[in-house]
């Protein structure tokens, strides 16, 4: 019987070494050792620094490899000893983090497991290097260019700015086989014209505007398709294909023109979601496409599966949208609108309230919200101004509509308590009136 016991044990460990590196694992390693602490967005350069300091007594190899305008260290770690030349950069946009976090987490899972079977074929197949956050001075201002105000990936050509010209000398001196681009998009962005947020999108980047195919592209498409299907069963219909337009000055096509093709990965938003899934997100697809170098497995799958997303859409998607209120204007308060309103909310760290502001006033039954409320048996006034306006903040109170109110009151607010207040993003009170009808 404890034989037996120990026998299956073993077994099970040793099933646990060898298939260590399947999605539904590799999600569960992350969990249990990632080492990112804070959201992405709240990560400055210092905090960067300490992660790397972690990294640094993992006995991983860390180098400054240049500074930013602003004299900021750009750091380099590297890991493996194999002939597949893998190299990844985060956060070129300042405002664009995730992928640092899922990159730091990456370096520390691969050399803590150093003793598993899968590492040690990833170590000795690949050498990864990786620059996260090549724009500090962006990132301190949580801003998507350089502190010369420049967009760094717009500077492959002119090198304009030291990290621009920094990028592409580690490329040159090193000449990686594939490169990983990594950004965030716009959390409103689609996976195709749906309501359906795009959590996740992928590129394949060509390397000239004809669209010429080449061995590495070709490759780099079924390394796409593992890191699709590696993700799909937890963010299904939520992947999407990111607009394949040539952009001459950009990183990811001069890259793959200067013979390293290069993978878009761009971090977008999911609902009822936090930073830290899209993290894991992140760390599941590299892991997935560096474990299917390691073993030849990016062989296997099929380039459709990347080539069958449905392209990114925008345009579409608000945060909130309130649908059928009886609209106020308080200078004109006899004329009463029936319209729909949808809000958004700007991007900014996650320690910090973002403000909300109306995007739309009219009639949106083509378009989504992330959250919708019907308002129907509602007036909706403004509560800082006279008037709706796009543009405007989105302060709104709800009165119901049985109710008799002035609404030239000078302190309305106090005159006539809302049934509902909704301010910030939030509702401050009243929620529990509408129904909430959420993707
Ligand atoms: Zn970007």
């Amino acid at each position: 019987m404890k034989s037996k016991l120990i026998l299956s044990v073993i077994f099970i460990t040793s099933l646990m070494n060898t298939h260590a590196q399947t999605p539904g694992e590799l999600a569960d390693i992350w969990e249990r050792e990632h080492v990112s602490n804070l959201f992405p967005s709240n990560v400055r350069h210092k905090d960067l620094k300490k992660y790397l300091d972690g990294l640094r007594k993992l006995d991983l190899k860390v180098v400054e490899v240049g500074r930013s305008y602003a004299n900021r260290e750009i750091y380099q770690v590297e890991f493996g000893t194999g002939p597949i030349k893998v190299f990844l950069w985060s956060q070129m946009h300042g405002d664009e983090p995730t992928a640092t976090s899922a990159l730091i987490d990456m370096f520390t899972v691969l050399q803590t497991n150093r003793d598993k079977d899968w590492v040690k074929k990833i170590e000795a197949a690949v050498t990864i290097r990786a620059v996260p956050m090549l724009n500090p001075d962006g990132t301190e201002f949580y801003q998507r260019r350089s502190l010369q105000g420049i967009d760094i990936n717009r500077d492959a050509q002119n090198l304009q700015t030291p990290e621009a010209t920094l990028l592409k000398k580690l490329r040159d001196e090193w000449s990686p086989h594939i490169g990983f681009n990594l950004h965030n998009q716009n959390a409103l962005t689609t996976a195709g014209r749906t309501n359906k947020q795009a959590a996740i999108s992928f590129l394949v980047v060509y390397g000239d505007a004809a669209k010429t195919t080449s061995e590495g592209h070709e490759r780099n498409k079924r390394l796409t398709s593992s890191m699709v299907s590696a993700i799909q069963p937890s963010i299904p219909g939520h992947i999407g294909r990111y607009d394949d337009e040539w952009t001459p000055t950009a990183f990811g096509d001069n890259f793959s023109a200067w013979g390293t093709p290069v993978i878009l990965i761009e971090t977008g938003a999911l609902h009822g979601r936090d930073e830290m899934f899209l993290v894991k997100m992140n760390f599941l697809s590299i892991m997935t496409a560096i474990r299917s170098l390691a073993d030849g497995s990016e062989k296997t799958y099929n380039p459709s599966t990347y080539e069958t997303l449905p392209s990114n859409s925008s345009g579409l998607l608000y945060y909130y949208i309130f649908r059928n209120g009886s609209l106020i204007d308080r200078s004109q308060p006899e004329s009463v609108k029936t319209g729909d309103i949808a809000v958004n909310i700007d991007r900014r760290r996650a320690e910090f309230v973002a403000p909300a502001y109306v995007r739309q006033i009219g009639t949106l039954s083509s378009h989504y919200g992330l959250s919708e409320f019907d308002v129907k048996d509602f007036y909706v006034v403004p509560r800082n101004s006279k008037s709706l306006r796009t543009g405007g903040f989105a302060e709104f109170l709800f009165y119901k509509k049985s109710r008799t109110v002035d609404w030239r009151a000078v302190d309305l607010e106090r005159q006539f308590p809302p049934d509902a207040i909704f301010s910030l993003g939030r509702w401050v009170k009243g929620a529990e009136l509408f129904s909430s009808k959420a993707e």
